[in-house]
């Protein structure tokens, strides 16, 4: 892997002793070091030049001040930016609806969807302490909804069955009926994903967000899918009134750009993390950690 950011911002400082400021030129030079760091990282390249703008803007004129060196300065500054485009507008789950407050699962096939939908009933059941339903709107693949019954099992959650000769937005309003009946705090409602993007799953999805109207529209979004995440992104957001992303397998060894593409894209707050494939894998998304290992 290449150095850290902060030691190739050095090199380029130890040309700069006995400077009062940081020139247009310097700045330019960090620049070149800041945006391969993050192309390396495999945030997105529209994303990379938005960001160098504004951080260029604020670099310009600091003064290189006592025993802080601007090298450390720049880094500061980048460090500060990221997490602040990344971590704005943090919340936990918001379950502010008549119950059931319904919770719409939304990505392509592999993300980690069926996982993160039982991590996060275990989370609101533990931590918020509220009655969880979960039900599979994946009528093509059997198999995934037998896996959501396994993992809600695991959770403590209680499952709603649903088959594959169903309509999804039939299996949803049986869902929230039953939820209700039975006076359940929180809907998950898994959705069926894709391997890519396709006209038909988006339709499918929008349909269930109309007839579902859930309080969260959570994107679901794989760490490791890189420069791809930005379209994916796009087509979600295109698609659904997103309020939330939920970043997966950041326990694997990119440097999880995608999680500025897809803040950047979508302008909705990364609120958890996937840590690993446990169902106790779920954490509160933490913006500067996550800053930290994007510079490298
Ligand atoms: P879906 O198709 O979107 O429902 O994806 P799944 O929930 O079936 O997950 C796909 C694969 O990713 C499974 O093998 C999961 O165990 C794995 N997975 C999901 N989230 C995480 C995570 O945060 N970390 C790791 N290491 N694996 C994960």
């Amino acid at each position: 892997m290449a150095s850290a950011l902060s030691e190739r911002l050095s090199r380029i400082v130890k040309e700069m002793r006995g400077q009062a400021r940081i020139t247009e030129s310097n700045v330019t030079d960090m620049m070149r070091e800041v945006r391969m760091a993050l192309l390396e990282a495999d945030v997105a390249l529209p994303v990379v030049r938005d960001f160098i703008a504004k951080v260029k803007e604020k670099a310009l004129g600091q003064e290189v001040v006592g025993s802080l060196t601007p090298g450390q300065a720049m880094v500061g500054i980048v460090n500060r930016e990221l997490a602040a485009l990344m971590g704005a507008g943090v919340a936990d789950i918001n379950l502010a609806a008549q119950p059931p407050a319904v919770i719409l699962m939304a990505g392509l096939q592999g993300a980690g969807k069926t996982t993160t939908t039982a991590k996060l009933a275990k989370h609101l059941i533990e931590k918020r302490k509220k009655k969880v339903l979960t039900v599979s709107g994946d009528v093509y693949r059997p198999a995934a909804i037998e896996q959501l019954k396994m993992v809600s099992a695991q959770a403590g959650a209680e499952w709603f069955p649903s088959t594959a000769d169903q309509k999804p937005v039939d299996i949803a309003r049986a869902a929230i009926d039953y939820a209700r009946k039975h006076y359940f705090d929180v809907l998950l409602v898994d959705t069926a994903g894709r391997l890519a993007i396709d006209e038909a799953l988006m339709r499918e999805i929008k349909e269930l967000h109309a007839a579902l109207d859930p309080v969260e529209t959570l994107f679901v979004v794989d760490a490791m899918q890189g420069q791809d995440a930005i379209n994916t992104a796009k087509a979600f957001k295109e698609a659904l009134p997103l309020t939330g992303i939920i970043l997966t397998k950041t326990d694997g060894d990119s440097r999880g750009g995608a999680a500025l593409s897809v803040r950047a894209i979508t302008g909705a707050p990364i609120k958890f993390a996937g840590i690993s494939e446990k169902i106790d894998g779920l954490e509160v998304f933490d913006a500067e950690r996550h800053a930290g290992r994007i510079l490298g």
